[in-house]
């Protein structure tokens, strides 16, 4: 899938732009809740992929939580009229859209950075899921390549 900004960012590119370079590398992902009414942009690089199987995660996704994260000044969030904020533990908060139910973000209080959840981006993304954690508190009705538990 090619966005439209790409699209042109590439275009600019065959023409010999010079802006063409600098936009690939601003312009790296959007994201965005099932229904819309949460809407986010990323510039910069991301991290792996890491999936959760704590049992908030799997409460609050249905399933488990895999989730890249980057600082959170690289996190705009363009639309925010679904998005809705839930402290699931004394130092960390989930934001979620009311419209929709999605599971969007992650963040710990203070830490600087943002989880977002992997599935809610719009590209390709070029992650890989490197790991997973809390595996002790998984569901029983699937299992996890053992090199990749810890
Ligand atoms: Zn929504
Ligand atoms: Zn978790």
């Amino acid at each position: 899938m090619i966005t439209t900004t790409r699209f042109f960012a590439r275009e600019l590119l065959k023409n010999g732009d010079k802006r063409a370079r600098i936009w690939r590398e601003r312009v790296m992902q959007t994201g965005s809740c099932e229904c819309g009414a949460v809407r986010f942009r990323i510039t910069g690089p991301m991290r792996a992929v890491i999936a959760c199987h704590c049992t908030q995660c799997r409460k609050t996704s249905g399933h488990y939580w895999a989730a890249t994260s980057v600082p959170r000044k690289a996190l705009m969030i363009t639309r925010a009229d679904g998005l809705k904020w839930f402290c699931s533990s004394d130092h960390a908060r989930r934001g979620f859209c009311a419209g929709c139910g999605a599971s969007l973000f992650w963040e710990e209080d203070g830490s600087g950075q943002i989880s977002i959840g992997a599935g809610t981006l719009d590209q390709k993304t070029g992650l890989r899921c490197e790991k997973h954690i809390f595996v002790a508190d998984k569901g029983d009705y699937y299992d996890i390549p053992e090199h990749m538990s810890y």
